[in-house]
């Protein structure tokens, strides 16, 4: 079993890398990856951690990116997420991480003042104490600082209420395209794959859609193996990226107690992600552009 997408307190899980690497030795996975939202600064502290436990680690991050190829399906500036693996500092893609990491403070600014503007007196500085780090904060935990508040009971309440795309006090941030984010993956030496495909919110079509375009500039598989989907969801996504000779690969999404239904390894109990799967991004990796 292997496990290739995992929060840390680096970004918005509760835990510190080295006890994510400790959950998936208990689970049984063979290899974790580390996948913090726009950074990698828990990579290096992951892999002493994994290394003096014997398990396999591979360096990555998730990320946003935009998505102009649904433009003609009017969806709005819907985004999605890309996980990135084989990742390393001190290349192009580490470097950018940097911009977007800046992007996330000016728009969680905006998201305080549109809560405040709303009667819910959050502050800033309590969401930055929440997070331990203004550039890695991100919306679970301004979710957690309402849920200590009283203002919600739940974190998936404060998004539906408050948070999420729409609701009143959403703020959108820029994100890297998809062309970009291949490009600059590529040059930094990395794979990339299409987080929780079924979050997007696109119809069975669309998705193909989109995935087509993903592959034809450069995605190199999509996560079918994750925690929320049915194995009939599973099956057809892999099923999807077959179609487009694409790796389809799964996790977690572990966030420690900013998601608790979720497992290292194991998901909601059945998660299952086979080493084969590590096999096939292997060799994708190997192979020369
Ligand atoms: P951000 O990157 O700061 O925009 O926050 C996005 C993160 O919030 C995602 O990666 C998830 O971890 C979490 N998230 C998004 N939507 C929801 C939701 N409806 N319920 C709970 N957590 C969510
Ligand atoms: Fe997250
Ligand atoms: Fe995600
Ligand atoms: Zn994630």
């Amino acid at each position: 079993m292997i496990d290739l997408h995992t929060h840390s307190l680096f970004s918005d899980g509760s835990e510190s890398p080295t006890r994510v690497c400790e959950l998936a030795l208990r689970a049984g996975c063979s290899t974790l990856a580390l996948s913090d939202h726009d950074t990698l600064d828990g990579i290096p502290e992951a892999r002493v951690a994994a290394e003096r436990l014997g398990i396999g680690f591979i360096p990555g991050c998730e990320v946003s990116f935009t998505l102009p190829v649904l433009a003609r399906y009017a969806v709005g500036h819907r985004s999605a997420h890309a996980l990135v693996y084989f990742l390393d500092h001190h290349t192009p893609l580490d470097a950018e991480l940097s911009t977007v990491r800046q992007g996330r403070v000016a728009r969680n600014i905006s998201m305080v003042e549109l809560l405040n503007s709303h009667g819910i007196e959050v502050s800033y500085a309590d969401i930055i104490a929440e997070s331990g780090n203004e550039e890695s904060t991100g919306r679970p935990h301004i979710a957690a600082v309402m849920m200590q508040k009283g203002y919600v009971q739940s974190i998936p309440e404060a998004f539906d209420k408050w948070l999420g795309y729409g609701r009143p006090a959403y703020a959108h941030r820029t994100s890297l395209t998809a062309e970009r984010l291949t490009k600059l993956a590529a040059e930094s030496g990395s794979l990339v794959v299409l987080a929780h495909p079924l979050r997007i919110g696109l119809t069975k079509d669309e998705l193909a859609v989109l995935v087509d375009y993903l592959s034809s500039i450069g995605f190199t598989g999509l996560e079918a193996y994750y925690s929320t989907y049915t194995p009939d969801e599973r099956d057809s996504l892999a099923k999807l990226a077959a179609n487009y000779d694409m790796v389809a690969t799964g996790g977690s999404d572990f966030h420690g107690t900013y998601k608790p239904e979720i497992s290292v390894g194991t998901g909601t109990g059945d998660l299952d992600v086979p080493d084969s799967v590590l096999e096939q991004l292997v060799a994708r990796h190997d192979q020369p552009a």
